[in-house]
């Protein structure tokens, strides 16, 4: 085809086919909000017509049917999922509308697919065949998760019980979203409104200023007033922490505790119907209660295991949980306060912190400039895992000047994977938070030429920028981490030898599994030599003072058990309130949740906490009977990392060679085995929850 032959229109979609039907890198210099309709309309068209022809001629073989489902999914996934990856990295209101607009679309789309009755049938028919007897497990475990899905979606009911699931759906999707209103708005409207300086003495200037911007009235300002505090993270917090008047503190405190639990915003009643919907919908596929239902996808056994888990963390944490109060008691009576309240601990856990092994983020930023952390990391990548990371800037399109591309090579020669790195804070066009995120995974059957396709992941933070006059980009600890973090799940992601597409890397892992390999990573900051070899200052390139690193060690373990009570105690509630049936309906949810604070709280919540009312994570998020698996990974991490412990953390040989061996299961076998057998695989035993509970000081 000729230019003058081709309309614009006709010549965007060229561009668009040589990405969106032909794999490559994504062409982010040159994407335009305008072809993101037209593209999307052309690629759902075609992978419908793809899929109607796959329900109308079902062959129950691998590659009669996994095969083309793969290549479906994943085309539309590259697709759609580059497009929310611009929304989260460079939104603007163009991409936004377009993305939108397609949106209705794309999730019809995966519903069909997901929820399609001939295909559901064809994969049970493959299962039950003979020749997949001896199929590999992986391809066993692949299907088996597809067909649990598909089952979870309802595809497998009758019609008169789907008509009902599907009726359910519909109501939780809608109280999901109103009970996450209700919080938000209830949050909005709260404000704690003070004009005396008094009151805000000691108030770090930060908090201040944003008060002010907070206030009503154009004249506020961070010094003179007036101010506003609200129930936002960034203003409750440090308000806690650094507010001198109980009484105001008492105020913030009781507002927080009490949000969208009265008038239009009350969520108790929504509460009730979710609670009520999930325990129906878990009937109808089969499951003695809402928490059966989800932790048959988990990697926890049942509930049993995970109870069995919280009671060995509760046990553990319970006396040093009591021991950090009465701390704070000495504290606050030394200084003529009283009896320490649920609004003074944060506060006094400030001042305590402040004293004992306080060192500010602004000490220690100039020993953690981002060239410095980065070959640090990339570094320790080298000496556990024996690969090599390379800069390759310039050899793909990037979305920013400031985006780094980087190849993952074996030290021995031979690519492996690639990743993108997005750094900075962009608060005008880029979602806050971090995250890592699939931009190809690996997949044999996907490559060309004959080849595996090999996997590149965005790895996004969110970080202070570089200053004027070439001065790097010098992070907090808390951003360090977060590096480290994210790239522990590109680790998982990029290292993977399997070469099924729809179980390499972190797919088809189960959920309270996922933070394995990222948790594992932050471990390495606690170790001196990874630590001390990546931190130096980045004028006169000292290193980091021993002084400094024992304050950043003592910090770790302060107030450890008082933070892993109040998971313990959340993870509780959660699995009470959807582990019940029928019968346990005679106990209203904040009846339960007082029962549990029984034996998981050491200051018993007031009477009128409804804290519930504001708990999304389970009734308006993905973790409803879940909440349980950020402790779950944490061991699992933990315990991981122990085995380099034993080996000697002193001793290069023996790191490099345990190394190898979380290369080689954790890291390489991704969702193809259940993660049990992985972590059985590398540890040579079941989990323990002692290398985390020795981490945190409790044991
Ligand atoms: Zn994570």
């Amino acid at each position: 085809m000729t230019t003058e032959e081709s309309s614009p229109q006709e010549e965007a979609r060229t561009l668009e086919s040589a990405w969106l039907f032909a794999g490559g890198p994504p062409p982010f210099d040159r994407l335009e909000a305008a072809e993101v309709v037209p593209a999307m309309e052309r690629l759902l068209a075609e992978v419908g017509t793809a899929f109607d022809a796959l329900e109308a001629n079902l062959d129950s073989t691998w590659e009669g049917l996994i095969e083309p489902l793969e290549r479906m999914g994943d085309q539309l996934g590259r697709a759609w999922g580059t497009l929310g990856h611009l929304l989260g990295v460079q939104d603007s209101d163009a991409l936004r509308e377009a993305f939108e607009s397609m949106q209705p679309a794309v999730v019809v789309f995966s519903l069909r697919m997901g929820q399609s009755a001939p295909v559901y049938g064809a994969l049970c028919a493959l299962r039950d065949s003979e020749a997949f007897a001896e199929a590999p497990d992986t391809r066993k475990r692949i299907l088996a998760s597809m067909i649990r899905d598909a089952e979870h979606s309802g595809v497998g009911l009758e019609e008169e019980a789907r008509t009902r699931f599907n009726e359910i759906q519909l109501a939780l999707a809608e109280l999901g979203t109103s009970f996450g209103n209700h919080v938000l708005d209830a949050t909005k409207a709260y404000g704690l409104d003070l004009q005396d300086p008094a009151d805000v003495e000691g108030l770090p200037e930060g908090l201040r200023a944003l008060a002010a911007d907070a206030a009503e009235g154009p004249e506020a300002t961070a010094e003179n007033g007036p101010w506003r505090f609200t129930l936002e993270a960034p203003s409750f917090i440090p308000f806690m922490e650094h507010c001198r008047s109980s009484g105001l503190r008492e105020r913030l405190y009781r507002a927080y505790i009490t949000r969208a639990s009265s008038g239009e915003l009350d969520n108790a009643g929504c509460i009730d119907e979710i609670l009520a919907l999930r325990r129906e919908q878990a009937a109808i596929l089969g499951y003695a209660s809402y928490a059966d239902l989800s932790l048959s996808t988990k990697m926890a056994d049942d509930s049993g295991a995970v109870e069995e888990l919280l009671e060995e963390l509760r046990l553990a944490s319970r006396k040093p949980a009591a021991d950090d109060l009465e701390d704070l008691q000495k504290r606050a009576t030394a200084a003529g306060d009283e009896e320490v309240a649920l609004w003074d601990i944060a506060y006094w856990a400030q001042r305590v912190r402040e004293e004992r092994f306080a060192y500010s983020e602004e000490e220690l930023r100039p020993y953690f400039p981002l060239p410095r952390v980065l070959e640090g990391l990339f570094a320790l990548a080298e000496r556990l895992f024996g690969i090599r990371v390379v800069q390759a800037d310039g050899e793909v399109p990037v979305w920013h000047p400031d985006v780094r591309y980087f190849r993952v090579e074996e030290t021995a020669g031979g690519e492996i994977a690639a990743f993108y790195l997005d750094p900075y804070s962009r608060p005008a066009e880029k979602r806050g938070g971090a995250w890592m995120d699939e931009c190809t995974g690996r997949s044999a059957l996907l490559g060309e030429a004959g080849r595996t396709r090999l996997p590149v992941a965005y790895l996004v933070c969110n970080q202070t920028p570089p200053g004027p006059g070439g001065k790097p980009s010098l992070m907090t600890f808390d951003e360090v981490r977060t590096l480290f973090h994210e790239f522990g799940h590109g680790l998982q992601h990029m290292l993977t030898r399997v070469d099924e597409g729809l179980a390499s890397g972190i797919r088809n892992v189960e959920w309270d599994a996922v933070e394995l390999p990222s948790q594992f990573m932050e471990n390495w900051l606690y170790h001196r030599e990874t630590l001390l070899g990546l931190a130096r200052h980045f004028e006169t390139d000292a290193p980091l003072p021993e002084a400094l690193f024992e304050k950043i060690l003592a910090a770790r373990t302060y107030r450890a058990g008082s933070d892993m009570l109040r998971q313990v105690y959340f993870a509780r509630i959660d699995l009470e309130l959807h582990g019940r049936n029928e019968e346990g309906e005679g106990e209203s949810p904040f009846e339960v949740q007082r029962r549990v604070a029984e034996g998981t709280t050491v200051l018993p919540p007031l009477a009128e906490d409804r804290f519930l009312c504001s708990f999304s994570h389970i009734f308006a998020g993905g973790y409803a009977a879940g909440y349980y698996s950020y402790k779950w990974a944490e061991v699992l991490s933990a315990d991981a990392f122990g085995a380099f412990e034993e080996a000697g953390l002193d001793d290069a040989a023996a790191l490099a060679k345990v190394g190898q061996r979380y290369r080689e299961t954790i890291l390489a076998l991704g969702g193809s085995q259940h993660p049990l057998d992985v972590f059985r695989a590398f540890r040579g035993r079941e989990p323990s929850s002692q290398p985390l509970l020795r981490h945190s000081g409790l044991a």
